[in-house]
């Protein structure tokens, strides 16, 4: 212990009064740690044995160049996911660029003039506003090609099954639930709550497509929204399924019908899922799933620590250390931009890349107001590694995610407890 506290004092300047405020409460999460270990290892199996079913071997992750017929790798790594995942198909794709494209390409492949879409998770993700076309005038969103959109508000941080009835139309084509927090206010909804609507939907409405946006919930749970009545779910390989060793991509599981469509729309009408070259990346993919379990329980620990930590200074954090989570994701209400951009740049200073560089709010594309970023990762902007970022609005909200280790999580909670403390 005192070797510990001397060497984070000389190299960090940690003071004792840092060092044995975070001890305690990391004491105090001893049990939580011990209950994350076995959704980990749960997960950890699943992964293990979809690797053993697709008969994964050493020469799939070959290259293959043009056309890419044929790339064994990269059908494997479909395979996996939809073993996983408990679908019938995948689409697992290096060129899709990030989880905003994965999310955005679904809805594009399902939705046509003429559709509504509906959200029942209230607004979504900033970025996706853009791609329905609610804020901004972007060419070729949603609203553009004439896909109607309404929104059911959550009531009390839950899903409104009560008044989904009231708010379906006859056209309503496909239902969107965000399973994160995103950046709101309010906490991801639990794999329980997402089944109960779901399962509510498909008896009463079995036509109308259930869309997940299943960004940072991957591994939380021992189940996904696909092992119940979802029918389609994406997300981004550089959150928690790319384990922080995927180079970029996202994914995309479902039905064989809706991913056929998804591919050809990612590709052309007629070429779908069979060509695009996974550009050697097939061993990252795979390798960062395989470690994914682990990450995310690293990560979930760090939130803890972190949402722990900020409790006892009285600051409001989404969800509390004590609620069930079904995200990576930490809102800290820092009710001050000072605060905000100091927490940013003691994360950016505790990073193992770019530590040198100081972050500042700026305009980023596909979102409304600034935005600051701290995140020092190996792969940029992925946020499974320890990141924190919060766009430059009341109430100041820091969302804190990733660590792919909890211990330098651990040192940069120390690092931006001297802004606190
Ligand atoms: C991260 C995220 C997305 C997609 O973001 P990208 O930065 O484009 O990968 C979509 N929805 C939610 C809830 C997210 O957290």
């Amino acid at each position: 212990m005192e070797n510990l506290y001397k060497i984070l004092e000389d190299k960090y300047g940690i003071s004792k009064e840092i060092y044995n405020f975070v001890d305690e409460a990391e004491k105090g999460l001893k049990k939580d740690f011990e209950n994350r270990k076995i959704i980990s290892q749960y997960n950890q199996v699943k992964i293990l044995k979809a690797m053993q079913n697709q008969k994964l071997q050493s020469t799939d992750f070959n290259w293959t160049t043009g056309y890419g017929y044929g790339d064994i790798g990269r059908d494997k790594v479909e395979d996996i996911y939809a073993d996983i995942f408990n679908t019938e198909d995948a689409l697992v794709r290096p060129n899709i660029v990030s989880g905003t494209h994965a999310i955005s390409l679904s809805l594009f492949s399902l939705l046509n003039k003429g559709d509504h879409m509906l959200s029942i998770s209230g607004r979504p993700y900033d970025t996706l506003q853009k791609v329905i076309g609610i804020v901004g005038q972007e060419k070729g969103s949603l609203k553009e090609i004439g896909v109607e959109y309404s929104e059911l508000a959550l009531k009390n941080g839950s899903i409104d099954i009560q008044n989904i009835d009231e708010i379906i139309q006859d056209n309503t084509k496909l239902i969107a639930i965000q399973r994160s927090t995103g950046y709101s206010d309010r906490k991801a909804l639990t794999i329980d709550e997402i089944r109960e609507a779901s399962d509510y939907i498909k008896n009463k409405f079995p036509d109308i497509i259930i869309f997940i946006d299943n960004c940072y919930g991957e591994f939380t749970e021992m189940y996904e929204p696909t092992d119940f009545s979802a029918d389609i779910m994406a997300g981004s390989l550089i959150k928690n399924p790319g384990g922080g060793l995927a180079y970029s991509g996202g994914y995309v599981v479902g039905s064989k019908d809706i991913i056929s469509r998804v591919a050809n729309r990612l590709t052309a009408p007629g070429i779908g899922k069979d060509c695009g070259l996974s550009f050697g990346m097939t061993r990252q993919i795979l390798q960062g799933l395989f470690i994914a379990p682990k990450v995310v329980e690293d990560a979930i620990n760090s939130a803890l620590l972190f949402s722990r930590v900020f409790e006892k200074l009285g600051y409001k954090t989404i969800p509390k250390s004590t609620d069930k989570r079904s995200d990576i994701i930490l809102a800290i209400e820092l009710k001050d931009p000072e605060l905000l951009k100091s927490f940013c740049r003691a994360i950016q200073e505790s990073s193992p890349v770019d530590s040198i560089f100081t972050p500042e709010p700026w305009d980023m594309p596909g979102y409304e107001d600034k935005v600051i970023m701290a995140a020092g990762g190996f792969i940029e902007g992925s946020s499974i590694e320890l990141s924190a970022d919060g766009p430059l609005r009341d109430p100041y909200t820091v969302y804190y995610q990733g660590g792919l280790t909890y211990y330098h999580a651990k040192i940069a909670l120390m690092n931006v407890l001297k802004y606190f403390i």
